[in-house]
């Protein structure tokens, strides 16, 4: 018999104390798997809750490389992921041999992986960027010309945001979420919502085009977003451009604000894949735990470490 939500509920917190265990859940995630987690943020706010954390295992709602992340900055302890079909389209678009190939044709420029690529292309980035400092970690390093994968918006964004010259690795890598949403549509959205009085404030995620990002009031990972619309009166009508399941935060900080999906099939699937009965069976089983090889992860942590250190945010991180 199919157990209810409560029943669900009470064997997560029962497991979880059993067997000190921690639940990290990104933005993205259906809003029942949000809300038995203990953490929910984006990529670099559970890199960091990952690292600080003192549970012995960590189940990882979220894609696969992040809780790849959460295994490279936690070595010794035991991290699941609910179901495996959970994997970024974006971070399989790029291989150990493109970036091979890349730095034969390119060996001197520094080459900045995106939080969402595999632990095995870590090994070779020099830096890990998150959407919420990827312009900031391309200002900070010593060279007018920077490369930056797997999402060549990303790179578009980072070149847009500092000046300097940035090459996406591959040329083509995206994510299919945030190529979803289209200037006209998004100004035909917000013309009709001003048309009936309403103070409408466009933000945008990053990963989308250019010609989406050049339209918005405000461009931001999902936390700046966040922090972005805490500020805000309640007068507003926010229009948002990444993953519609954004909302379920949105609303949470800002009841008294409408949130409207700039395009409401913005759907991730494979974020999606985690439910509260797979949470059950996986920390019940000790079910698809991440495994890694040692010197890959131990390269990964390097690179994610030096980046923190260009940042100067590597002294508020505990050390292991
Ligand atoms: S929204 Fe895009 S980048 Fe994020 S997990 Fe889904 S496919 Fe990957």
């Amino acid at each position: 018999m199919r157990k209810s939500i409560n029943e669900l509920i009470e064997e997560i917190r029962k497991l979880k104390r059993e067997l000190n265990a921690v639940i990290l859940a990104h933005n993205y995630q259906p809003q029942e798997v949000q809300e038995i987690a203990d953490f929910v943020g984006d990529s670099l706010e559970l890199s960091i809750q990952a690292m600080s954390t003192d549970a012995k295992v960590i189940l990882f709602a979220g894609v696969d490389f992040m809780a790849e992340q959460a295994k490279i900055l936690n070595p010794e302890k035991i991290v699941l992921i609910p179901d495996k079909q959970a994997r970024c389209h974006m971070a399989n678009m790029l291989t150990v041999d493109q970036i091979r190939k890349f730095r034969e044709r390119h060996p001197e420029v520094p080459l900045v992986l995106y939080v969402n690529s595999l632990a095995e292309c870590k090994a070779y980035a020099d830096y890990v960027c998150t959407s919420a400092n990827a312009a900031d970690v391309v200002k900070a390093i010593d060279a007018e010309v920077v490369a930056l994968g797997p999402d060549a918006n990303l790179a578009a964004y980072a070149e847009w945001r500092t000046g300097k010259r940035v090459l996406p690795v591959p040329e083509c890598g995206h994510c299919y979420v945030h190529k979803l949403f289209r200037p006209d549509a998004v100004r035909e959205l917000v013309d009709e919502l001003r048309s009936r009085g309403e103070n409408v404030v466009f933000i945008a995620h990053p990963e989308c085009d250019m010609d989406v990002l050049k339209i918005a009031d405000y461009v931001g990972s999902t936390s700046q977003m966040l922090k972005f619309v805490k500020n805000l009166p309640s007068n507003i009508t926010v229009v948002y451009a990444t993953e519609v399941d954004m909302g379920v935060r949105f609303r949470k900080e800002r009841p008294d604000i409408k949130f409207v999906p700039a395009n409401p099939w913005a759907y991730c699937i494979y974020m999606k894949q985690h439910t509260l009965e797979k949470i059950v069976r996986a920390l019940r089983e000790k079910r698809h735990v991440v495994e890694l090889d040692h010197a890959v992860m131990k390269k990964a942590r390097e690179a994610i470490i030096r980046t923190f250190e260009l940042l100067g945010i590597v002294d508020k991180l505990p050390r292991r």
